[in-house]
């Protein structure tokens, strides 16, 4: 079925170079100028179009030319496109493979490492975070090409995912940086909490949602996550050198985070070639691999401070929650 719809979409825009709309099954292959059409340089699924064959609403990156799946209307089909290569084949698989990562993740810490309660729920609120960033992600690049009511929904999904992974970060951190001091807590927690509420606001509105705005989106993010530098240059000023140890794991995750920012607005290295990345190392899957290396960076520094916090009970007997 995706196969024909595809070799349907392409006809259209071959013709009469109209918007591609859905054409009924009487329109025989038969009529298809299999002859003239352009052999394509990649081994991929046939049911994709170029660019310019695209509905508005799907055009987000012009420097990706072709391999484009079409809009496709069902749900069954834009699960089959998982398995075929196009623009979007390591979009999906990246942050599949990284969600399911974050979930073993998760196991593995709550049965093996986890000591206490408040170090579970401290490290679930990470984890939730994480793995609700890429589920998000995951089902947004599968379906974005079903419809146009999908694709603006999964759209703002997508980047309430990441607004709530920043936010999601903080609170291991906050909680064994600060582990004695109670009134710091919803401080260094509840201000990113708030201007992440703004961000929501920003990314759910209908004006900036669009890929016109993208670098005010990712303005958005890098500045949200810059409220939490507040908290660890605090943690950095009051403590000795041996602590950098920590925050060496807090800055990687930070230029992790900050990189893949910078690539998403940038669109590097497409930009420069257009049309040579459309299949990979398009700066959407390097934003996706800095979004994993930043969630693992973060939790191995995070999880490194706790560790140094419980067995340091001379220090501070017990958690100020
Ligand atoms: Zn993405």
């Amino acid at each position: 079925m995706i196969h024909k719809h595809g070799a349907d979409v392409i006809q259209r825009k071959n013709c009469s170079r109209t918007e591609n709309v859905g054409l009924s099954k009487s329109h025989s292959e038969a009529d298809l100028p299999s002859k003239q059409a352009p052999k394509p340089k990649l081994k991929r699924s046939e049911s994709t179009v170029q660019l310019k064959a695209l509905p508005s609403y799907m055009v987000d990156n012009e420097f990706l030319l072709d391999y484009h799946r079409p809009e496709l209307n069902s749900i069954m089909e834009c699960i089959k496109s998982v398995f075929m290569m196009h623009t979007e084949t390591w979009n999906i698989w990246t942050h599949f493979i990284g969600c399911l990562g974050v979930v073993c993740l998760a196991v593995h810490y709550f049965i093996h490492e986890s000591e206490s309660w408040h170090q579970s729920l401290s490290f679930a609120v990470f984890f939730a975070g994480a793995a609700f960033c890429m589920g998000c992600s995951t089902i947004y690049h599968v379906l974005f090409c079903h419809s146009e009511r999908y694709c603006r929904f999964w759209a703002k999904m997508d980047y309430c995912g990441i607004v709530i992974l920043i936010i999601a970060s903080l609170p291991p951190w906050v909680h064994f940086a600060f582990y004695c001091t109670t009134y710091l807590k919803p401080l260094y927690i509840g201000v990113p909490v708030v201007f992440g509420i703004g961000a929501l606001a920003v990314v759910l509105s209908d004006k900036y949602s669009g890929g016109d705005y993208r670098v005010l989106r990712a303005v958005v993010f890098i500045s949200l996550g810059m409220t939490g530098l507040a908290p660890a240059i605090h943690y950095i000023a009051t403590h000795d050198f041996f602590h950098w140890n920590f925050y060496f794991w807090l800055i990687l995750a930070c230029l992790f985070y900050f990189t893949g920012g910078v690539i998403y607005a940038t669109r590097i290295p497409e930009r420069f070639l257009p049309g040579k990345f459309d299949i990979w190392l398009q700066s959407h899957q390097i934003l996706h691999l800095c979004v994993i290396g930043g969630v693992l960076t973060c939790y191995q520094g995070a999880s490194k401070l706790a560790q140094y916090r419980i067995s340091s009970l001379e220090e501070c007997p017990g958690p100020g929650l």
